[in-house]
This record gives structure tokens, C-alpha cells and sequence, in this order.
């Protein structure tokens, strides 16, 4: 057996390879992130995909986040590509709008983007997928990305589990560990993201503690504008579940981009019942309002009750902003709540001009925001859980961080592997 595992040492670009002697599947395709590096990424064009995956019987994406799935429109046509069923209405929603951007070269390659995600193969949590001699098994995890997964890959009578990108702080985490202990338990190697290395000391709220502070910022400001990832449904649902905690109901507004993914999260995530059969309202999104000028029943209950509008930093957003900062009354100042990570504002490599931008148009800003990733802590218990016979193999964190150092029992640290290596018939290969 072969793992191969493209840029481990950064945070972006995820691709994993895993070969048997007949069969190879490949776990995620992913772009660098846009801003990490002046350079384009060696991968992004069909005939360099169309190498690494070569006589490769499908790829299977642990969730829709660029830096997992961003080379997929390069990959060969014969090849199998497979997502979360709710995954892929997100994808086509996203390159849909995508190829309606006025640039005509942009507009082609999203174009094609989009007929390519809409034959994406889906997959079932706990339903088992056959490639051959291969045997993936997707597993539910709670991620900045709603419908992600963990895989659990079975091949000549070794286990891998691939934790792609997962957390224990969100409100879908619940079954993170028993999922774990029912049904994964020892395997021979891990594959575990480590984002959170390098941000080891950094204080972590929950969801619901986010939500719960988004309430208290919504009580001292009528109007509040929320900056935050369009599809990280649980972070929406926060600050739904906030708007909706206030004395007087307050209107969500938002674009039509935005509602018709709010609208897919209210049609799926929103539908389940908890494991106790409760119905919950927490992905219930409820009517969503676009912004129009002349809908004054609309303006006139904005002006009363306040509201809270879920924005982007599109050229759009700035019209929209004028028009309705011009129906507010002055007395009351609007209020920017940003929910994303503070390295796209005050990184110097990492930050993005349109995000300020954005911020400059507000006087108040509040930042309010938890990770999408797993902490030390709970990294440390995925490894004792799962307590690895041959070895981890850390991905998907920042270059010099050291996972062995992260509190995992000495036996476990000498598992950790970030070089090329062989060991029981499995060669490991880093690239
Ligand atoms: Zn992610
Ligand atoms: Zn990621």
C-alpha cells in the first residue's frame, strides 16, 4: 500500500493518495488558499491534475471548502467524483453564481465549473463505497462547512481514517467521540488536520457561547450587518438563533445568493430531528428578506424593530449599504459584526483589501468569531482514541509546527511521521 500526501507542512491544497497493489482513490483535490502565496498553484490546470490523478478509481471530497475540493473542475471526466449530498447543492449554488461574473473568461471557466459539479456522485454517512479492493466509509463531523466527513478507508487488511477538516465546538459536534468509539476504533494510521497547532494558546468558544454574545451585542445595537462565511450554516444559524432571542422580531435580510443557501440549510439540516427525535429550530432560517427600496412595509419595520443582514464585500454590497444607511435614523449607528478569521483583516501575507474595505464603511465593529478546527485538546483524544498501530500522519497545518508536541502519550509521538517512510507494507510518501 502507498499513502502519498501533497503539502502536509501548509494549510491549503489538501490532496491524499491512497494506493493498493490494484486500486487507488484519491481524499480531496484542494486549491492553496488564494492569498497564501503570489504563486498559482502548480495543480491548477487540467493537464497537471490530469497527471496526479492518473488511473485513479474516484476521489471523494471531505467537504466544499476551496482548499479541499478547488481543482475538481480539472479532473478527467471518467473519473468519479463524490461529496455529501447537501455538499453538492452548495457547490452548484456557489459556481452557479460564480459564472454569472461579468468577465467573460471567468464566466466559461465557472460555466464549466458548474456542469461539472452538477455530476458529482453523492454519498451517505455510514454507507460504505467500493473502488475495487477499496473500501470508504464516510463519518459526519461538525466543520465551518455543513455536510463534511471524516473516511474511514479499508484496503488489504489495513484501516486508515482521514479526519479531513472537524471541530468539537459546534452544535453538530455532539457525536464526534461516540461516532468514533462505535464505530471507527483502532486503526493503523491516522491522517489528522492540525490547523490549530499554530494557534495552540488561542481561547475557543462554542457555537452556542458565539451566539449567545452575538445576542448581548444585538441588544445594545438595533441594526447590525454580519460579515461571515455564506456557507458555514452553523455560524449563520448563530446569529439567526440571536436575532431571534430579541424582544421585538427583527427581519433577516440578505442577498439572493445568500437565501437560496440559507434556503437549502432550512430544507436539509433544518428538516432532521435530533438523535432524541426532537424537532429543532436551529437550522430553520425562516423567511429571509432581500433588500428593495420600494418595499417600505419592509423599510418601515427595519427603521422599528432593527434587523440583522448578512453581508459580503462584493461591489453589490457597498450600493446596498448606501441605499440603507440613508433610511436609518442617525441617532442609531450601525453595527459591522465580523465573524471570520482575523488574518484576513491584520495578516499582512494573508489579508484581504476587500474585507477592509468593507470595515471602513462602519464605525462600530465587533469581531466575533470561534474556529472551524479541532483544538489541541481534542486532537490529542481523536489520536488515544483511536490509538493508531503504525502511524499519524499530521496534514493541513502551518510549516514548523510540531504535532508530537500537542500532549499525546510518548507512544503516540513516536507514531508521528512527516517524512517520507516505510513501515509494514505501507510506503509513505510526502510531496
Ligand atoms: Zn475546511
Ligand atoms: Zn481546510
Amino acid at each position: 500500500m502507498q499513502i502519498t500526501i501533497h503539502r502536509a507542512e501548509q494549510i491549503g491544497g489538501q490532496i491524499t493518495r491512497i494506493s493498493t497493489a490494484k486500486d487507488n482513490i484519491i481524499i480531496d483535490l484542494g486549491h492553496i488558499l488564494p492569498n497564501s502565496t503570489k504563486n498559482k498553484d502548480v495543480y491548477d490546470d487540467d493537464l497537471a491534475v490530469a497527471e496526479i490523478t492518473k488511473g485513479c478509481s474516484a476521489i471523494l471530497y471531505t467537504h466544499y471548502h476551496g482548499d479541499h475540493i478547488g481543482l475538481f473542475h480539472h479532473v478527467p471526466n471518467d473519473i468519479p467524483q463524490y461529496i455529501g449530498e447537501v455538499a453538492k447543492q452548495v457547490v452548484c449554488r456557489k459556481y452557479e453564481q460564480l459564472s454569472h461574473l461579468p468577465d467573460e473568461a471567468g464566466k466559461q471557466k465557472y460555466q464549466h465549473a458548474l456542469n461539472i459539479a452538477s455530476n458529482l456522485h453523492t454519498f451517505h454517512e455510514k454507507q460504505t463505497l467500493h473502488f475495487g479492493d477499496i473500501i470508504v466509509t464516510p463519518y459526519f463531523v461538525s466543520h465551518s462547512a455543513y455536510d463534511a466527513y471524516m473516511f474511514l478507508i479499508e484496503a488489504e487488511g489495513k484501516r486508515i481514517l482521514h479526519t479531513g477538516d472537524f471541530r468539537r465546538h459546534g452544535y453538530l459536534s455532539k457525536g464526534l467521540l461516540p461516532t468514533i468509539q462505535k464505530y471507527i476504533g483502532q486503526v493503523d494510521v491516522l491522517i489528522i488536520e492540525g490547523t490549530m497547532l499554530a494557534r495552540k494558546n488561542e481561547a475557543i468558544l462554542t457555537e452556542a457561547e458565539l451566539s449567545r454574545k452575538a445576542a448581548e451585542l444585538m441588544k445594545e445595537h438595533k441594526y447590525v450587518f454580519v460579515h461571515c462565511s455564506s456557507t458555514d450554516m452553523e455560524r449563520l444559524a448563530s446569529f439567526k438563533n440571536a436575532t431571534r432571542q430579541m424582544p421585538s422580531y427583527r427581519p433577516l435580510l440578505a442577498d439572493k445568493y445568500q437565501k437560496d443557501l440559507l434556503d437549502i440549510f432550512s430544507t436539509t439540516a433544518g428538516q432532521k430531528r435530533s438523535s432524541t427525535g426532537k424537532e429543532s429550530t436551529c437550522f430553520k432560517f425562516g423567511t429571509i428578506y432581500m433588500y428593495e427600496d420600494r418595499n417600505i412595509k419592509l423599510k418601515n419595520w427595519m427603521i422599528s424593530n432593527g434587523f440583522t443582514m448578512f453581508v459580503r464585500s462584493s461591489e453589490k454590497f457597498h450600493s446596498l449599504l448606501d441605499q440603507i444607511f440613508s433610511i436609518l435614523p442617525t441617532s442609531e449607528r450601525p453595527i459591522l459584526i465580523y465573524s471570520m478569521w482575523d488574518g484576513y483583516i491584520n495578516r499582512e501575507d494573508t489579508k484581504k483589501e476587500d474585507y477592509i474595505r468593507l470595515q471602513k464603511r462602519f464605525a462600530t465593529i465587533e469581531s466575533l468569531h470561534t474556529s472551524g478546527h479541532a483544538t489541541t485538546d481534542v486532537l490529542c483524544r481523536i489520536c488515544e482514541l483511536v490509538n493508531p498501530r503504525l502511524a499519524i500522519l499530521p496534514i493541513h497545518k502551518e510549516k514548523d509546527t510540531d504535532f508530537s508536541s500537542i500532549g499525546i502519550p510518548s507512544h503516540l509521538q513516536k507514531k508521528v511521521i512527516t517524512k517520507n517512510h516505510t513501515l509494514s507494507n505501507i510506503d509513505i510518501e510526502f510531496i
